[in-house]
């Protein structure tokens, strides 16, 4: 695409610059032409009348070759060589050798001499050596009064000027168009870097959701711009929250399910290693439960769970966590807590589970609870076991107590 783009913008500025070059040489070969009519009037003409087979050049009455003045200060001022040709041989002229010796006497080359003498047409050439230096140049054909062509006016600057000019002229804009080539690239590499940044973290961030944990914070960069990433993102973290809710709660009373309950039963057994921290660990059950399905259907059954779920749920703000166990078996963690201040708070919840009734019946729902504490370094087995004998104690009392050993 580069090479094509430079390619295309060189042919353009060669063109644009032949171009102009073509027109200001045109103009140049007037103005020269008109200048010298002003000085000299009359025809070009030219003759050896002292036979040293060297041609004397004059205008009208005035001899003008050997008098270089007007021309060099013409061509000075243009910036061109300017050459007058009688026929095709050179007699004025600004060019000159390498010694300083005027071109006089050289003839115009074979294309020219067939391209302006001949057609009596104007002529540029963008490529041509005029006495050996590679140049732009414009012939004019002059004409005499009688419409003859007598000789020709040559003005051309070399290739090597013209370069330098436009090089002068197209610098700044090659310097702007490099300048901007750079910010463009650099403010593409940045942003490239930026977003390959956000992907490796997106890639991190759902590979730490498919790993299992839930509860990660999306990273603040996935969420800066509203692109496809932070679409992912935010479906990977809906995603995510279906899954925890799957995985974690139990449907029918949105408490804990026993898969979450034992994963924190995992964590405070750690704790209370690690950071000599105390938890209770009650496990109850309703009452009778079979007898509500039986009697009031097991929809009513469902019901009732929702309902000592939801009193579970509102005692344990603050305290721990409430979780179903299985059937209408519940699990409930004290955290930070000796186990008198857990009983205490226990026998509340007790009152409050006893505040549900059957709609329009005088049945009462009531629970039994084994509580107990975990005792630091005893396995998680061991303390499920007393508080699950402490429940069986509690239902061969007669129920609707707790039993806190
Ligand atoms: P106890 O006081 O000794 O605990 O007696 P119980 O009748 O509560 O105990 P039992 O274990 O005999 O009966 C529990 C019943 O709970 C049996 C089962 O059908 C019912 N159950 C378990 N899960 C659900 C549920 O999700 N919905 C409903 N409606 N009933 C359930
Ligand atoms: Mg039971
Ligand atoms: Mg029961």
């Amino acid at each position: 695409m580069t090479v094509i783009i430079v390619s295309v913008s060189v042919s353009g500025l060669y063109t644009l610059t032949s171009d102009k070059v073509r027109e200001e040489l045109t103009r140049d070969a007037d103005m020269a032409m008109y200048v010298f009519d002003t000085v000299y009037t009359g025809e070009y003409w030219a003759e050896d009348a002292d036979s040293d087979g060297e041609l004397e050049m004059y205008k009208g009455a005035q001899r003008i070759n050997g008098e270089d003045t007007i021309i060099d200060d013409l061509a000075k001022q243009l910036e061109i060589d300017i050459s007058i040709f009688y026929k095709d041989v050179r007699l004025l002229t600004t060019l000159k050798d390498s010694d300083g010796n005027r071109a006089i006497g050289t003839s115009s080359s074979v294309v020219v001499k067939n391209d302006v003498l001949k057609t009596g047409e104007s002529k540029f050439y963008s490529n041509v050596l005029v006495y050996d230096t590679k140049s732009y140049a414009f012939y004019k054909p002059i004409r005499d009064e009688n419409g003859e062509i007598s000789g020709m006016i040559a003005v051309s600057r070399s290739q090597e000027s013209v370069k330098q000019e436009m090089l002068w002229y197209t610098m700044p804009i090659f310097i702007v168009c490099l300048a901007t080539a750079f910010l463009i690239g650099y403010i593409m590499v940045y942003f490239h870097r930026k977003l390959a940044e956000r992907i490796e973290k997106m890639d991190n961030y759902m590979n730490t959701l498919s790993n299992g944990e839930f509860d990660i914070e999306m990273p603040r960069e996935l969420g800066l711009y509203d692109d496809e990433i932070k679409r992912l993102s935010n479906s990977g973290k809906k995603m995510a929250r279906s899954i925890k809710t799957l995985v974690e709660f139990d449907a029918l009373t949105e408490l804990n399910n026993r898969r979450f309950a034992d994963k924190k039963l995992e964590e405070i057994r750690i704790r209370s290693v690690e950071q000599g921290l105390r938890y209770c660990v009650c496990i109850s059950d309703i009452d009778f439960f079979k007898k509500v399905n039986d009697t009031y259907g097991h929809e009513m059954g469902d019901e009732v769970l929702r309902r000592v779920a939801a009193k579970l749920k509102l005692g344990m703000v603050g305290k721990g966590i409430a979780a179903r166990w299985g059937g209408e078996e519940f699990l409930l963690i004290f955290e930070n807590r000796e186990l008198d201040i857990a009983r205490r708070e226990l026998s509340i919840i007790m009152d409050d589970v006893r505040t549900i009734w059957i709609p329009d019946t005088d049945r009462q729902i009531t629970m039994s609870f084994g509580l107990t504490a975990l005792e630091p370094g005893e396995s998680i087995d061991e303390v499920l076991q007393r508080a699950d004998s402490n429940l069986y104690e509690a239902k061969e009392n007669g129920r609707n107590q707790i039993i806190c050993k």
